[in-house]
């Protein structure tokens, strides 16, 4: 509640405005009955007073003017007030959804993270807008309306109209939790919804080619049908809240209509003696009966909006607490005192250095005690059968997951002391798997460095060899490449990464299987390109083309137990190893 309400603080001009309009309206709303009171006054009919009769009436429809201005602008700056705490959320959301670490992707779905800063945050808006008017609103006018019928009309019948809201409260309260948990169940299925779709949508290339359609049809279907569920649980919850609601409301109706009658019953036959003296007439008159019916209405409307904006409130509550999950998560954690890193100096080490991924207590571990030094400069390969780790390593430098034990240094300095900045700025990586962002050649390769100017880009596609691929499209750096970059084949998406990392200019520079998706010949002109990008450099080269690899100055070859063989090329040939062994074999291939 406290987090709700502060994101109220920004606004707080905004949502004055918005209670006060509210508030208005609400007293504009009494005047009503209290017009009623006296255009319905026996005498003043008796009278044909039909110029103070005019004269009310004319008041009332002035009223009716500004309540209509009043409802405008809360109609419009309410909303604007909804959309601009949203809007605050939502930017929250995504900042925060920037600082968390690799893991949070790796257990989360796109689908469901776009559900939260999507729908969820719809709702909130909502909330956020009539949740508070609504409330106060109806409060209000209730305690106003039974001040109303206290003084104006008689006190009995205000008392017996507030004995019904106990029982409204305690079913309230009552259903509330039931509610509370079929909405968030609903929230759920709604996120496992999108993020089904978002993954077949993704994968219809995929599932094209395996004719695999009815699959998935079917597994949508599934969740679509989980989703119906729980939609249904969610509204029948709602629907016993609502009904049961509704009925009291009615009741209340019958009790006020006989306890109005009755009043008026003594109020007409004047020899009636109840022997009671509460200090007031307890009897009632006509007008007097047509006023109250008409505040008792003015209880009952109060507590049906209640009952209306709880749906919302539910809705609201649930989204912003699935929004307080994610901001809760733990994001990368930066030491106090982060050291600046302008540069690697001597090397980078690894200090048994244990990893795993999951969190289990017993895990296999990914990384086991792993001992690894690369001095400045130098060049190290990692070779070694798939699923050995060599990525893991790769993804540890920039700490991009937190070593289990053991540490990892960049000139004596642990990496856990660095800020994420320096370091990830020092180190520049080429992956198997590009990610190119939805846009234009050009905006790709100059996600390795913001302010490039052209002729730097340029300069980058041209070492990377894709510049003459680039200008002999139609709209060359400005072609837009589709999501993902499908319109690209693979090794010209490889390449476009391999220009970012020019870009980027890096002193480390990590090529994890960067070449793997070219043709050889390709590979051999990248490959040159590669060795000039990383003269100078620290460069980890990760490759199965062991030809790739040969010039290295150290090769570590690892498997699942840890690192086997080290060495460089001549070493590890003359050791007649694993390493002399793939490197024979591909060499007669
Ligand atoms: P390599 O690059 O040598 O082929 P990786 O470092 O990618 O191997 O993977 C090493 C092991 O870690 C594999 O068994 C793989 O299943 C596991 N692994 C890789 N990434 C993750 C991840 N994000 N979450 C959990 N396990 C992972
Ligand atoms: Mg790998």
């Amino acid at each position: 509640m406290k987090k709700f309400i502060s994101y109220y603080k920004p606004h707080w001009k905004l949502f004055v405005i918005d209670m006060i309009c509210s508030f208005l309206i609400s007293l504009c709303t009494f005047a009503y009955p209290f017009v009623t009171e006296v255009i319905m006054d026996k005498e003043n009919i008796k009278a044909g007073k039909f110029d103070l009769i005019l004269l009310f009436c004319g008041l009332l429809v002035l009223i009716y003017i500004i309540k209509a201005i009043l409802n405008y602008v809360v109609q419009y700056w309410g909303h604007i007030l909804g959309v601009r705490i949203q809007a605050d959320m939502r930017k929250e959301l995504f900042e925060h959804l920037q600082s968390l670490p690799f893991s949070y992707f790796d257990e989360n779905k796109t689908g469901t993270i776009m559900s939260r800063i999507i729908n969820d945050l719809m709702d909130i808006a909502e909330l956020a807008h009539h949740g508070p008017e609504g409330i106060f609103l109806s409060i209000f006018s209730i305690i106003a309306a039974t001040i109303y019928l206290s003084i104006r009309v008689n006190p009995l019948l205000a008392i017996l109209l507030c004995m019904i809201i106990p029982f409204v409260l305690v079913f309230a309260i009552v259903r509330r939790k039931k509610m509370k948990a079929a909405f968030k169940k609903m929230r759920e299925e709604t996120g496992e919804i999108n993020a089904r779709v978002e993954s077949s949508v993704a994968g219809i290339r995929v599932t094209k080619a395996y004719t695999a359609s009815k699959d998935e049809i079917r597994k949508f279907n599934e969740s679509n049908k989980a989703f119906q569920k729980a939609r249904a649980k969610a509204y029948h919850e709602m629907g016993v809240f609502n009904s049961g609601m509704g009925l009291f409301t009615d009741i209340f109706n019958a009790i006020a209509l006989v306890g109005g009658a009755l009043l008026l019953y003594v109020g007409l036959n004047e020899n009636i003696n109840l022997n009671i003296n509460l200090g007031f007439n307890i009897g009632i008159n006509e007008a007097q009966l047509t006023a109250y019916l008409l505040s008792a209405s003015m209880i009952i409307n109060p507590i049906r909006t209640l009952i209306s904006i709880f749906e919302q409130i539910q809705n609201g509550m649930t989204g912003f607490a699935r929004f307080t999950e994610i901001i809760n998560m733990k994001p990368e954690k930066e030491a106090e005192n982060p050291v600046h890193v302008e540069g690697l100096k001597e090397e980078i080490r690894f200090d048994k250095v244990y990893f795993k991924y999951s969190e289990e207590e017993n895990p296999d571990w990914i990384l086991n005690g792993l001992d690894l030094s690369i001095k400045k400069g130098k060049t190290v390969a990692l070779v070694g059968p798939s699923g050995g780790g060599k990525t893991t390593i790769c993804h540890l430098i920039p700490r991009f997951y937190e070593v289990s034990d053991g540490a990892i240094y960049f000139d004596n300095v642990d990496v856990r002391d660095i800020s994420f900045n320096s370091l990830r700025k020092t180190i520049g990586i080429v992956a198997q798997d590009v990610f190119l962002f939805t846009g234009t050649i050009k905006e790709n390769i100059a996600y390795g460095k913001l302010d490039a100017t052209d002729e730097e880009i340029i300069e980058a596609a041209i070492r990377a060899n894709i510049h003459d691929f680039i200008t002999g499209l139609p709209e060359g750096y400005n072609t837009f490449i589709g999501e993902r970059g499908v319109k690209l084949s693979g090794g010209q998406k490889q390449r476009l990464s391999i220009a970012r990392a020019f870009l980027k200019n890096p002193e480390i520079l990590i090529l994890d299987e960067a070449t793997s998706a070219l043709d050889n010949i390709t590979e051999m002109q990248i490959q040159q390109s590669l060795e000039s990008l990383s003269k100078g450099r620290t460069t980890i080269v990760v490759a199965h083309r062991l030809s790739t690899v040969k010039n290295a100055d150290e090769i570590i070859v690892i498997d699942k137990t840890g690192i086997v063989e080290r060495g460089n090329h001549f070493e590890l040939i003359k050791t007649n190893g694993i390493y002399a062994n793939l490197y024979q074999y591909q060499f007669k291939e």
